[in-house]
């Protein structure tokens, strides 16, 4: 037996035949882009999540770049993004010509919410709230801290499709919301794909465009724009898979539950869940003080682990020129060294689940 971390065409399976009739469809409808399928899945997405305009885009990457384009965010400006996150939140951030600035997490993973005014200066124009590992950021303080400031709200909701904070879902709180679409993702496409949700007509309106080579009419180019474009083929699948999307957030809580109420040992630390958050466990993220001795008793015994993320975005190679010094981030760079993922996947059996918790458990 060997348990691999992700088993991506399991969750295909689930609903083949549904997958295999929306591409064929888009097949044999000769539009391959800009299309029905996209105005449906925005549409879907857009009402799913309780916004005015939905943006499909073609990567979580993309969204969050044109987030910040679409804001007028650059040069000069002070974007406070979460330390511990993936380095796609902070590449959109430099990529606009923007400053990040790093803020250390809480215990539950994400942007210490009760700590960001320490961050605040005459240049911050915006707050990038991180929505890590299926968990929604806390969300009160940050939206008191953006009022009050007069600030941009922008969500990275890469690994939060569906998530929840007070009766909210992640995804209604900014003036952008961003999402990936990346196959392993819980909303996850098969290729690339991401999009923007607003309530703001101006700003879908420039994102539309900015997707397009800056374009509203074609070969009229008022701004200068990109290819950004989510393909229709990768819409008519998300839409498929938008509507199952409760039942396999659903799969994957009951997984975690049982990995939070079946994992007994004192050599690991479960993920915390959050009062007033609906976790739905993009990755089960556990904590261990020898991670590379439990990493390897893992492998030996046939189940994959990874980490997420191994170098915090201050710490990358690209960044040195920042010139921000290892234990700059003393609580970022210690769950860097000590966080490791366990499988947790659409279609995981329970066989597998059941091995994966009896092997964990017998490790000293
Ligand atoms: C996956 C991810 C992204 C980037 O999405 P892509 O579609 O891979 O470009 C951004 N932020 C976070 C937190 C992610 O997990």
């Amino acid at each position: 037996m060997y348990i691999n971390f992700n088993v991506l065409d399991r969750q295909f399976q689930m609903y083949r035949n549904e997958y295999t009739e929306a591409a064929i469809k888009t097949l044999e409808s000769g539009c391959y882009v800009l299309g029905r399928e996209l105005i449906n899945f925005e549409n879907n997405f857009g009402s799913f999540l309780g916004r005015k305009y939905c943006v499909g885009l073609n990567s979580g990457l993309d969204s969050l770049t044109l987030a910040f384009k679409a804001l007028d965010i650059g040069e000069g400006d002070e974007v406070i993004v979460p330390a511990n996150t993936y380095i796609a939140s902070v590449l959109a951030i430099t990529r606009n010509g923007a400053i990040p600035v790093f803020a250390e997490p809480d215990q539950y993973f994400n942007i210490d919410a009760e700590n960001i005014d320490r961050y605040i200066t005459k240049k911050t124009k915006a707050i990038l709230a991180v929505h890590l590992y299926g968990q929604s950021c806390y969300m009160d303080p940050i939206i008191e801290v953006v009022d009050r400031n007069h600030l941009l709200l922008v969500e990275d909701c890469a690994q939060s499709h569906g998530a929840g904070y007070k009766g909210k879902m992640t995804g209604s709180f900014g003036h952008i919301s961003c999402f990936s679409f990346y196959p392993t993702k819980n909303l996850g496409a098969f290729g690339d794909g991401g999009a923007i949700v607003t309530d703001n007509e101006e700003l879908d309106e420039k994102i539309r465009m900015l997707r397009n080579y800056g374009s509203r009419i074609k070969n009229q180019h008022e701004i200068e724009g990109y290819n950004s474009r989510l393909d229709e083929i990768q819409a008519a699948l998300l839409n498929v898979k938008l509507s199952h999307i409760y039942e396999l957030n659903l799969e994957r809580k009951n997984i975690a539950n049982r990995y939070l109420t079946e994992i007994r040992n004192q050599q690991i630390i479960l993920p915390e869940k959050r009062e007033d958050t609906d976790h739905i466990y993009h990755i089960f993220v556990i904590k261990t003080k020898n991670r590379s001795g439990f990493r390897e008793y893992m492998d030996k015994n046939g189940v994959s682990t990874q980490v997420h993320y191994p170098i915090p975005p201050h710490l990358s190679q690209c960044y040195r020129y920042m010139g921000i010094k290892k234990g700059s981030f003393p609580i970022t760079e210690r769950f860097a060294e000590e966080i490791v993922s366990i499988p947790l996947y659409n279609g995981m059996l329970d066989s597998e689940i059941n091995y994966v918790i009896d092997i964990i458990n017998g490790y000293q």
